[in-house]
């Protein structure tokens, strides 16, 4: 009997968790109402809606008010940046050089700075520091990053935001000074909870965290001055208009309320996995160089198969059975090396010899010990 597939790009998607999944159905089948109707089925379903953000909101310990359901990250990126740029014409933003194409497209439209990273993915603080000139309104760093899995701490950015905010004010400069933080990637390791990674803004991803595609939520701290980037029927506080896809906000709610009950035990079981895949990897492939991140998330082994060809190793491994990534599955398109790998000083060479596996829920040690017997083949 041939060997079941390895699923191995939890960071590109991950399959849709089955009690999400009833959770949804109804939404999906009978329950099909506008939820913006009068009549009392509807209204079932508008409760569901607003059920779904008193979840997602405890979720987070923030407040219902606070979310706005987006399609996914790229739009919750996309609000974040455009909702608050467009408000403040002329202003500048920053960018850390490692985030998403979500987040760096929309930049590009705007007054903007890149950050620079360091060669183990952190952002430079210093440099951050001294580009935060009078005119900045908005800093966007991603919380985990999706091709090499380093961690960026908002906490410490927003240490430093407050400080440049306190000495701007005492200049009489009342620009405000927001942090945006893609956290697509982190739910299922790390704790995600606005208030205590000091975030005015904050995006998220049902596709990433065993929920459905195309849900999400961007988290807008009240107060926060942001405009809408589709208008309509005023749906979503006006800030998101178009009628709910209601399934998808009743799904992301769960499977959100599920990474967080389980990222503990979850970070704790694949951290062995992380560590084993690593030590194995050092004592029967040692030319294999596993990309060094100051602290990353150990769902991501990102490595370097020095004079391989990536593509070449990847499509053998597909044969093989074993699915994994030659870059970020959401910036496949193009044939240019993942711009984090340059971030991060890797030579163009490096980085089309670089593979990403990404692990998930389902993955287990001897799946581990089949990649890296596979790899022993090939190489
Ligand atoms: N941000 C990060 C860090 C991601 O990893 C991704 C997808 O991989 C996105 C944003 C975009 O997510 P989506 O394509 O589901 O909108």
């Amino acid at each position: 009997m041939a060997n079941q597939s390895i699923y191995l790009d939890h960071a590109a998607a991950t399959p849709l968790d089955a009690e999400v999944l009833g959770h949804m159905m109804p939404y999906l089948t009978d329950q099909f109402y506008n939820p913006s109707a009068s009549y009392l089925a509807a209204k079932t379903v508008r409760r569901a809606v607003e059920d779904a953000r008193a979840r997602t909101a405890k979720t987070l310990g923030v407040r219902p008010g606070e979310i706005i359901f987006t399609a996914g990250a790229t739009e919750a990126n996309n609000l974040a940046i455009h909702g608050v740029m467009s408000k403040y014409p002329g202003k500048k933003l920053l960018v850390s050089a490692i985030e998403h194409d979500s987040v760096l497209e929309p930049a590009k439209q705007y007054k903007h700075d890149v950050i620079p990273v360091q060669s183990d993915g952190l952002v430079d603080l210093a440099k951050l520091e001294s580009m935060l000139t009078d005119d900045v309104v908005l800093v966007s760093i991603m919380y985990a990053n999706n091709e090499i899995g380093v961690i960026n701490t908002p906490i410490r950015v927003r240490k430093l935001l407050a400080e440049t905010r306190k000495q701007r004010i005492m200049k009489g400069n009342f620009t405000p000074l927001y942090l945006h933080v893609d956290a697509a990637q982190a739910p299922n390791l790390l704790p995600v909870m606005p208030k205590s990674l000091g975030v005015d803004l904050l995006s998220l991803n049902g596709g990433k965290i065993y929920g459905p595609k195309q849900s999400g939520a961007l988290y807008i701290a009240a107060g926060t001055e942001i405009v809408p980037l589709i208008v309509g029927g005023g749906q979503e506080h006006g800030m998101r208009s178009g009628t709910e896809n209601v399934a998808g906000i009743v799904g992301f709610s769960y499977a959100l309320q599920n990474a967080a009950a389980n990222y503990q035990a979850e970070d704790k079981r694949i951290g062995q996995l992380w560590k084993f895949f690593v030590d194995k990897l050092a004592q029967t492939l040692p030319h294999i160089q596993v990309t060094p991140v100051a602290m990353g998330l150990y769902s991501i082994v990102h490595i370097v198969i020095p004079g391989e060809d990536n593509e070449r190793i990847m499509m053998e491994l597909d044969e093989a059975g074993i699915q994994c990534a030659v870059g970020s599955a959401c910036s496949a398109s193009s044939d240019e090396p993942s711009h984090v790998l340059k971030a991060i000083g890797f030579s163009d060479q490096q980085a089309q010899s670089s593979l990403r596996f990404s692990m998930g829920r389902s993955t287990t040690q001897s799946d581990i010990e089949r990649v890296i017997s596979t790899l022993q083949k090939l190489l």
